[in-house]
């Protein structure tokens, strides 16, 4: 008999031509095997392939191998076509010729592997998992949807995003990590990437937007701070940003102000901390849009904002801070 295949090193090695109704490999069948191999073979080999005893299993175009454990060891060749099969093996009873139990044995691991490979479309493949799902308990489709879930770490770690997002529990941490997953590594220069750098910040602040009646008001404080810390830190990555950033403001300039609504600090404390933002580097809402705030905030804010700059001395105050810093800023 001819070496095995020097691959059959592998358990298992199939190319990808089954199914095919004009591919090389007949059609296995019970009625196939009992004609070449007899009753009692098939019997026997049908026994030993149940109990798993094919190993070292090797398939090319036209022909397999494979080892069967029986008592000892025998090496077994298939050759097949899509019109016939014939076996080869090295024990007494197939003398190298005959269709053996070992025979059957082997082409019973062929016929496992001829699968049915019908091609059905997307909507329809879809049409029948949801007949299938929709017949199932709870219980039963739960345990289905989860064991998918364990194969696809993609799909798992997106389910796990929403879950945290959907429960009350988020902490900073996860909150960071979530602004940080959008955040730059890399210089960018070409137009499509960095259109694609504030898509991705876009949907990650509207996320921020819709979560943030959920989230502790210190915490969504320290989030929004956080992405527009992060936002003048990608900035200074970007080639050219022309009008890109526009939305990702508004965006945080909403925030910002959402955030600011939910605290329940006194307008001197308020006002404290908004004149120590604004003394960052970079971007900041206060920056652009005082007028939203006061209006937000009230006169008790002006007032206390009038106070909290005029205590310190800026040396270079900007125009805004300057209109605060007048006496009569309540105006
Ligand atoms: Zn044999």
């Amino acid at each position: 008999m001819d070496a095995l295949n020097p691959r059959s090193g592998y358990d298992i090695c199939i190319r990808p031509y089954y199914g095919r109704e004009d591919g090389p490999l007949i059609n296995i069948n019970e009625a196939l095997l009992i004609r070449l191999a007899g009753v009692t073979a098939f019997g026997r080999g049908l026994h030993l392939f149940e109990e798993k005893c094919v190993h070292s299993f090797v398939t090319a175009e036209k022909c397999t191998d494979a080892v069967v454990h029986e008592q000892q060891l025998h090496k077994v060749r298939l050759r097949h076509t899509h019109r016939m099969i014939e076996g080869a093996c090295d024990c007494e009873a197939s003398d190298g010729i005959e269709f053996c139990h070992h025979c059957v044995a082997v082409a019973l691991g062929l016929q496992k592997r001829q699968a049915p490979a019908k091609s059905i479309d997307k909507r329809g493949a879809l049409r029948r998992i949801r007949q299938h799902l929709s017949r199932l308990t709870h219980e039963a489709l739960l345990s289905e949807f989860l064991a998918a879930i364990k194969e696809d770490r993609h799909l798992r770690d997106d389910l796990l995003q929403k879950v945290t997002l959907a429960s009350e529990q988020l902490s900073y941490q996860e909150l960071k990590q979530m602004i940080d997953d959008v955040s730059l590594d890399d210089y960018l220069y070409e137009a499509p990437e960095i259109r694609s750098y504030f898509q991705c910040l876009e949907s990650m602040l509207v996320r921020l937007v819709e979560i943030a009646e959920k989230l502790d008001p210190l915490i969504f404080l320290r989030g929004v701070e956080c992405a527009i810390r992060r936002l003048n830190e990608d900035l200074g990555l970007i080639e050219d940003f022309g009008d890109f950033r526009e939305l990702s403001i508004d965006l945080l300039i909403d925030l910002h102000r959402k955030a600011i609504g939910r605290l329940d600090w006194l307008p001197n404390e308020l006002a404290s901390y908004l004149v120590d933002r604004r003394q960052g580097d970079g971007w900041h809402p206060f920056d652009d849009l005082p007028i939203l705030y006061e209006e937000d905030l009230g006169e008790a804010f002006c007032e206390a904002l009038a106070q909290e700059v005029e205590s310190r001395s800026f040396e270079d105050a900007t125009r805004v801070l300057e209109k605060y810093a007048r006496p009569s800023s309540g105006q």
